[in-house]
């Protein structure tokens, strides 16, 4: 006769053929965590806890999740489905998430719990389906498809989105945003005496300095061949002219140089500030406006709302 612990033995026997990492769970109403039971074969091998890594669902947590705010974002998305099971008539939460392993790697899974298992009472089963290599490939996709090959930067696509969005939410905090359209001078000569593989080095080489001389909030692109746009959020004109004025000054000392040759390199920059209830393409416009002034007034000068300055003034 097969009694009820020989059930539950042969239940996990069972788990331990199963290709996918799977744990059992059950809830205690008591101290409100959830015992961990068992953890099968798949599990060890893939995510590597054992039942003594983790005697409880806190501690999973915990482990899995070591940054506060991922654990938070996965602990709300977890809460938000929960609050639809009713509505959705379903046991089941599905949850894609990245999971920190035993061998300190990172690995991202599909996790699936049921809630409501026939099993035995407060009994949780949570299998994890290893959607890792999948999941690397799709983000991989999604950044190529932002980011300018040569320098790295955001593509022109990308900032346009990043900027709408921008605008969107200066309708909700007022937070002044600027826009600085910057193209290298005379690019063709440097092509020309040098080669177009030196081209390349510049461009590479003068998005490296924007995005050495702006904060991690600020975003450059690449806005076209040796022309790059930059979104300074939470920065008026005035504050932008700063950030420019830097910029200017490390393309000025920076020593460029192709096969022996020293050569300088110098950017005339557009500035302007978004203006409420304006579409962005207007901004865009305006930037690159004072751009082509700066260009007609004799180049490496910045140009913004009402102000012209050339370098070394
Ligand atoms: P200005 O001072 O008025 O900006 O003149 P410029 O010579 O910089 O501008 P122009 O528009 O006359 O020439 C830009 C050149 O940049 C033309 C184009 O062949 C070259 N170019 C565009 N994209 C690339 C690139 O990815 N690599 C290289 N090496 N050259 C490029
Ligand atoms: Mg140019
Ligand atoms: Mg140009």
């Amino acid at each position: 006769m097969i009694t009820i612990k020989n059930e539950e033995a042969l239940f996990f026997q069972y788990l331990d053929f199963l290709p996918t990492p799977a744990l059992i769970g059950q809830e205690d109403k008591c101290n409100k965590r959830a015992k961990i039971l068992f953890v099968n074969k798949a599990f060890i091998n893939t995510i590597g806890y054992k039942v003594t890594d983790i005697p409880d669902h806190l501690s999973f947590i915990s482990r899995a999740y070591p940054d506060i705010n991922y654990r938070h974002e996965v602990m709300m998305s977890w809460l938000n489905r929960m609050s639809q099971l009713t509505s959705r008539k379903t046991s089941i939460i599905q949850l894609c998430s990245k999971v920190l392993c035993k061998d300190q790697q990172y690995r991202w899974f599909d996790i699936r719990t049921e809630l409501k298992s026939t099993i035995g009472k407060g009994v949780v089963i949570v299998l994890f389906n290893n959607v890792d290599k999948a999941k690397n490939e799709a983000l991989q996709y999604a950044k190529l498809s932002r980011t300018d090959p040569l320098t790295k930067l955001a593509n022109r696509r990308y900032i346009q989105q990043l900027l709408k969005q921008e605008t969107l939410n200066y309708q909700q905090d007022y937070n002044p945003f600027s826009l600085v359209m910057a193209d290298i001078d005379f690019f063709k000569t440097i092509n020309d005496s040098f080669g177009h593989s030196c081209g390349d080095y510049v461009i590479e080489m003068v998005a490296k300095i924007i995005n050495r001389s702006t904060r991690k909030i600020d975003v450059a692109a690449r806005w076209g061949g040796e022309e790059y746009l930059l979104l300074l959020p939470k920065t008026n004109t005035t504050e932008a002219r700063i950030v420019v004025k830097k910029i200017m000054k490390r393309i000025h000392e920076y020593a460029f140089e192709w096969e022996g040759e020293r050569f300088n390199v110098s950017l005339t920059y557009g500035i302007t500030e978004y203006r409420m209830t304006e579409e962005c393409q207007e901004t865009i416009k305006r930037a690159d406006g004072y751009l082509y002034q700066g260009k007609s007034k004799g180049r490496d000068c910045i140009v913004s709302d009402s102000l012209i300055e050339v370098w070394g003034e």
